[in-house]
């Protein structure tokens, strides 16, 4: 039998955010591989292997599922989120790449999940209303200089931004450094949206500004929205309050 390699989005947590394709391709799969929180999110059903492993172990988890996939197994490998976003999507056709031959016998498919931002978007109205821009404040993969780069150049072009990533235990104040720079190209009371635990028991949202946001909340279940010039806050039902970055841009 011919194996199968899906690469899954889980969304960002909560069962009703998973699309029906996803969970036809879960329950089909021989053998799950993912990071453990991910993979404990799922039930195994009768004779399906689960496989966890480390964050940090990427690579070696992609390699391992092209391996299985070529002994005919169907496998799934599970992110949070959405597979193409900062995730295991990339990490596989890399492992492709890196090793010819390997995943010439089976199919791959990569099905969709709702991203952090999109779900973060949702919670707080509609902040990516116009042009946007989704910038990882991770430096394990990518120079710190680059970071700064893309940070400086998104806010000079007036990008909603959308920063994933934006702190960890081994990087807690990189954060700082990021809102020193967009500070200095964009106007203090740009609104900043704090969306951590999106869809989790423990979900959190803060609307605040960019001369505020250093002082804010932040770690790695966070994800942050740096509004443009445009974006702007409404006080609706019972002072609720909706940030939303109208359609079109000044001069429209
Ligand atoms: N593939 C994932 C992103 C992986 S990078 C996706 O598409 O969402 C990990 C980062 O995503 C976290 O540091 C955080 O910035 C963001 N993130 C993931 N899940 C989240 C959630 N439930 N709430 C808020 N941010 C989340």
């Amino acid at each position: 039998m011919s194996g199968q390699l899906t690469i899954v989005g889980l969304g960002p947590g909560p069962a009703g955010w998973v699309t029906p394709a996803a969970n036809a391709a879960v329950a089909a799969a021989d053998v799950m591989l993912g990071y453990a929180p991910y993979l404990a999110r799922l039930t195994p059903r009768a004779g399906q292997i689960f496989e966890a492993s480390d964050n940090r172990e990427e690579l070696q988890r992609a390699v391992r599922a092209l391996e299985l996939a070529s002994q005919g197994k169907r496998v799934v490998m599970v992110s949070g989120g959405d597979p193409g976003v900062f995730a295991m999507a990339a990490a596989v056709f890399e492992a492709v790449e890196k090793n010819p031959g390997l995943a010439n016998d089976f199919d791959i498919r990569v099905e969709p999940g709702i991203t952090a931002m999109l779900a973060a978007a949702a919670r707080i109205g509609a902040p990516l209303g116009h042009d946007f821009c989704a910038i990882s404040l991770s430096d394990n993969l990518k120079p710190w200089e680059v970071i700064e780069r893309r940070l400086r150049l998104a806010a000079e072009a007036d990008f909603v931004i959308a920063l994933y990533n934006p702190a960890s235990k081994a990087r807690p104040n990189q954060i700082r450094h990021a809102f020193r720079i967009l500070n200095s190209a964009r106007k203090p009371e740009t609104t900043v949206i704090f969306a951590r635990a999106v869809g989790r028991d423990d979900e959190e949202i803060e609307v605040t500004t960019l001369k505020e946001a250093p002082d804010a909340l932040c770690d790695m279940r966070t994800l942050v929205i740096v509004g443009s010039d445009a974006t702007r806050s409404l006080r609706g039902n019972k002072g609720r309050i909706w940030v939303y970055t109208p359609r079109s841009a000044r001069g429209k």
